[in-house]
């Protein structure tokens, strides 16, 4: 198995070979030409497994025909979402989708809690098609309006078993509710617990259950 195998863009596939990566591993293997189709999936994958690249590359190739050059805000609304339970995995997140789309012109960006909001914002009022963020400060975020989620196509729910342990339910019940019904959801989870299913069961469309 190579990254051939799966009709990336060559910009995409540079940003690969860049980051030293020679095979993918196996949710890699499973995930990406799944997430490719637009279908929703449900991956049971801790981390050290490779699960970021297996969301960010295909997301990525997803929105390349969105990508622009252009200044204007509107023209680059969020249209995929990442939420993960900590800063630190955000910020681990956001520096793998940086990488991969180093050569394209889609624009990312990660915001959590815990620091001055201001920064952000002003990021977040340029436009931007990747958003990685942790629940709370996103919420914060969308009520001062520098951001809104109604163009959002791509959810990923990153260690939702954490982001439920932590007591995040109530804030992703809120993101949800601002999304598009029509859009693509993808969840990680190490466990799959009732919590898991459920949520699993009110968010996602027919979902792919894949477990590495
Ligand atoms: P993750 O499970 O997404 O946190 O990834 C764990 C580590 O594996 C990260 O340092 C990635 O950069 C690296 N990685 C992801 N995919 C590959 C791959 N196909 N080949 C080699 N390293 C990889």
């Amino acid at each position: 198995t190579s990254f051939d195998q799966f009709g990336l863009h060559p910009d995409i596939l540079r940003a690969i070979a860049d980051s030293g990566y020679t095979r993918p591993t196996p949710i890699q293997a499973e995930a990406i030409p799944v997430v490719l189709t637009g279908r929703d999936i449900m991956g049971a994958a801790q981390t050290g497994t490779g699960k970021t690249a297996s969301f960010s590359l295909p997301i990525i190739q997803r929105l390349l025909p969105f990508a622009s050059h252009s200044a204007s805000p509107a023209r680059h609304p969020v249209r995929a979402l990442i939420l993960t339970p900590t800063r630190e995995l955000a910020d681990q997140v956001a520096a793998n989708v940086a990488a991969y789309a180093k050569h394209t012109a889609l624009r990312s960006v990660v915001v959590f809690g815990g620091v001055d909001m201001n920064a952000q914002a002003a990021e977040l009022r340029r436009g931007v098609e990747v958003l990685i963020a942790t629940p709370g400060r996103l919420l914060d975020h969308v009520q001062q309006r520098n951001t809104q989620l109604g163009q959002v196509q791509m959810l990923v729910l990153d260690e939702a078993d954490r982001m439920l342990d932590m007591g995040f339910l109530p804030d992703l019940q809120r993101i949800l509710n601002l999304l598009p019904q029509a859009r693509q959801t993808l969840l990680f989870s190490a466990t799959f617990s009732n919590e898991i299913k459920k949520l699993a069961a009110t968010y996602l469309r027919s979902p792919l259950t894949i477990e590495v």
